[in-house]
């Protein structure tokens, strides 16, 4: 079930030629690709197109009242086409090196799959995670308008979430093409059961939007906060050991520096 919740109310522009509606209140559907013999409305007549004054066949409720039941047009239908077809492709590759060259690595827990989790439209890009049996990496794949082919493998950059700021790194694998990938599990010694892997890489897609995180995940933020921190504890101890008194002013506990984005979490 795709589309929006609630009465259709002539929202032409929600709904794709090809979807399904049906009566909310006797659920009678209306299909496309079957029209309306009691009307005489031909297979192949998107609701869109019924008269305006066509009426449910089964209670004469009018066209307002019909809900989609499912609609394979719509820009969530082929968002989700897109997605499981580029996933499906990303863990192809890493299957295939599984496979090919890591299967007998001593580091690797056999105990997990590859596995895409979670992946979600981000920024007009695919946003999701890529558990493996050495790695539980952040992946983002290209816009439908981007050529990452040519990207530079091993580059790094740093990319900005809600919840802080990670590093990516740059590659191409044959089958996906270009990708980014930032490392938050590797090895995966610590994983008891690719269960735990998927439920761990959920919990990620969720921290990762929610600003919360920042503090514990933005390196440089952290440093920079300590340091300041550190600088207003000297000055105030300055300041009041020239009036006089004793600097009493407390030293900034020291915060333990997060080292890989949330991997420590
Ligand atoms: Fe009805």
């Amino acid at each position: 079930m795709s589309g929006f919740e609630g009465s259709y109310l002539g929202a032409n522009d929600r709904i794709s030629a090809a979807a399904v509606m049906e009566c909310k209140i006797c659920w009678t559907p209306y299909d496309p690709a079957e029209g309306d013999d009691y009307r005489q409305v031909l297979p192949g007549t998107p609701f869109a197109d019924l008269p305006e004054d066509w009426h449910c066949p089964g209670c004469g409720a009018p066209k307002a009242q019909f809900m989609v039941l499912s609609d394979p047009g719509s820009a969530e239908a082929a968002m989700a086409a897109d997605i499981a077809h580029r996933t499906a492709l990303l863990e192809a590759d890493f299957r295939e090196i599984w496979n090919s060259k890591m299967k007998d690595v001593p580091i690797v827990n056999a105990a997990l799959h590859v596995q895409a989790v979670g992946f979600r439209g981000w920024e007009g890009r695919l946003l999701g995670v890529l558990i493996s049996p050495w790695f539980l990496n952040l992946v983002i794949l290209p816009a439908a308008d981007e050529d990452w082919s040519t990207l530079q493998p091993g580059a790094k950059e740093v990319i900005g979430f809600p919840s802080g700021d990670y590093e990516f790194i740059h590659n191409t694998r044959e089958m996906v093409g270009g990708y980014k990938a930032c490392s938050l599990f590797s090895p995966m010694a610590d994983f008891t059961s690719q269960l735990q892997a998927v439920e761990v890489a959920r919990a990620i897609m969720a921290a990762l939007f929610e600003a919360e995180h920042r503090d514990h995940t933005d390196r440089a933020a952290d440093i920079r906060a300590q340091r300041q921190a550190e600088l207003d504890a000297v000055a105030a101890a300055e300041e009041s050991a020239q009036e006089g008194s004793l600097g009493d002013a407390p030293l900034p506990s020291r915060r333990a520096l997060i080292t890989a984005g949330m991997s420590e979490a």
